[in-house]
């Protein structure tokens, strides 16, 4: 039987992550735990054995870039315990283009690390400079999380081989549900990016992912044990490639 599969969660994001780290791994729902800095995937991968269902991503967040410095040494410290990058990427949104150099800067000492790695990527009308730096360093394990680019820019993601991660949030905007009937099936991933989405009016809690799968299969008129094999096929896809 297939099992569930979440591309990008926020578990240190939740007061409760022991309770919601054991239950991920009761219920069997593979989890990939994203981190926004190096010191926070140190410090999750000292306080919580990697499972067979939770895994850690090294990451540093472009949201992050404002405040907290990004430190390569503890970056480069940390690689090798694990298969998994992210969260990471560009985000030039008002908020945080003062510091496009910079941001790329960082994102591009990453991809050249982390050519092997599985990366879960955050983009925000950095569509152009993310693709550059991708297609440079030919990056194939990638998963592009909460996509919000219009269709030229997925084109040309999808021809670099790159995968999708789809939350409810996205399935539930206009903008959204018309860019995820865009992706192939092959290319689809599903994610909660819990706790920064909702599901039926209500902050995303690990036990909301069957829902996230219910609702991917009704918009693209999929059923849900078709849903799930297909997600759980890419993802080994992904991860073998
Ligand atoms: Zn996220």
């Amino acid at each position: 039987m297939s099992k569930l599969i979440d591309m990008h969660f926020h578990l240190d994001f939740y007061p409760n992550h022991s309770q919601i780290y054991n239950n991920i791994n009761k219920l069997c729902q593979h989890t990939l735990c994203v981190t926004n800095q190096p010191e926070i995937f140190e410090s999750c991968m000292d306080m919580y054995p990697v499972t067979k269902y939770v895994q850690f991503a090294l990451g540093y967040n472009p949201q992050c870039v404002n405040d907290v410095p990004f430190s390569k040494n503890t970056f480069l410290r940390n690689l090798k315990r694990t298969k998994y990058i992210g969260e990471v990427g560009l985000d030039f949104s008002s908020k945080f283009c003062s510091k496009k150099e910079k941001q790329m800067e960082i994102f591009d000492f990453i991809c050249t690390k982390c050519i092997d790695k599985v990366m879960s990527v955050h983009c925000k009308k950095a569509e152009e400079s993310l693709y550059n730096i991708l297609s440079q360093h030919k990056n194939k394990k990638v998963a592009l999380h909460w996509y919000s680019g219009d269709e030229f820019w997925l084109e040309k993601f999808l021809k670099l081989g790159t995968y999708f991660s789809i939350n409810a949030n996205m399935i539930n905007s206009y903008k959204g549900s018309k860019i995820i009937k865009c992706i192939p099936k092959e290319n689809l991933l599903i994610e909660s990016d819990g706790p920064f989405t909702k599901v039926d009016g209500k902050k995303y809690t690990f036990d909301k992912l069957t829902k996230v799968y219910m609702l991917l299969g009704e918009l693209l008129s999929i059923n849900s044990e078709e849903m799930k094999l297909q997600i759980s096929q890419n993802f080994t896809k992904l991860v073998e490639k």
